[in-house]
């Protein structure tokens, strides 16, 4: 589908060369669309809560010593101040993946990450009272797997969060680390409100969201499984889910197992 055109051009510094210039105009208009379709999405969503606070604060000045009113514009300015600092916090995610950070792989133990994952996602889970447990049914074997720490521990903290956010205060979202062949699985599974079918392939599309109104009210973006997604596969791996509205969901994390691979480093080398 990619329309290339060639231009010749004559240098005028060095008579008699000629450079050939390819330039891939349909590659470089899709690029250009997705980067203008991009900015559209980030001013929208960036928008949209500035806009809410600045008039959330003027009620409150109108507000005179009504303390009921104030305290509830206050919350309500506290609500989109989260949703704000979620998409700083997943643009900085973006920044760090457009920077090429997945190109620095090493053998880490697979049960590292998710620990450090879970450690990432405390405050979320504090704040909904929710507990996350851990059950590794590969505690006999070592679980190498060749990646980018960093990126997969983003990767494995979004998924989880998602797991917290989208089930009832008070959930158990359980983390389940086993071996199939020669891949290390990583399954999140919840019981919270799951995903109709036919919009399960659409859930790792930038910015998209289920229901808006209930991710806006968790701070989501509809950044986080996009993001999570371009780490597992920048890292060989893959993410399936199952779903279903009203039971739950199970996201799974496939990663390739290290070949060969060194004794596996402990949780501290997913600091790298
Ligand atoms: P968000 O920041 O909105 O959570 P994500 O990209 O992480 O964005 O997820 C996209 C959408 O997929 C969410 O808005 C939500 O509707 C849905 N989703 C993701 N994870 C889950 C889950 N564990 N249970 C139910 N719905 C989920």
């Amino acid at each position: 589908h990619v329309a290339a055109t060639a231009q010749l051009t004559t240098q005028p510094a060095a008579p008699g060369r000629i450079t050939l210039v390819c330039a891939d105009t349909g590659y470089r208009r899709s690029v250009d669309r997705v980067r203008r379709d991009f900015v559209t999405n980030v001013s929208h969503e960036l928008k949209t809560p500035v806009g809410a606070i600045m008039l959330l604060a003027e009620t409150i000045g109108d507000a005179g010593d009504d303390v009921d009113m104030i305290r509830h514009f206050a919350a309500r300015i506290g609500v989109e101040a989260k949703r704000l600092d979620g998409l700083v916090r997943r643009l900085i995610e973006l920044g760090r993946m457009n920077a090429g950070g997945e190109r620095s792989a090493a053998a880490v133990d697979v049960r590292g990450l998710v620990a450090q994952a879970i450690a990432d996602t405390e405050v979320t889970a504090a704040a909904r009272h929710a507990v996350v447990r851990l059950r590794d049914a590969a505690a006999d074997m070592p679980l190498p797997v060749e990646v980018d720490a960093a990126g997969m521990r983003i990767a494995f903290k979004n998924i989880i969060e998602n797991a917290i956010n989208y089930s009832p205060e008070g959930a158990v979202v359980a983390v389940e680390l086993s071996r199939a062949g020669d891949e290390a699985c990583i399954r999140v599974v919840d019981h919270g409100v799951g995903i109709p079918q036919q919009l399960q392939g659409r859930v790792f599309e930038r910015f998209y969201r289920v229901d808006p109104a209930r991710s806006r009210l968790t701070g989501g973006t509809g950044l986080g499984l996009s993001i999570a997604n371009h780490h597992v596969r920048a890292n060989h791996g893959r993410i399936t889910l199952w779903s279903r509205p009203g039971e739950g969901s199970t996201f799974t994390v496939a990663l390739p197992l290290a070949q060969n691979a060194a004794a596996p480093d402990g949780p501290e080398a997913a600091d790298a």
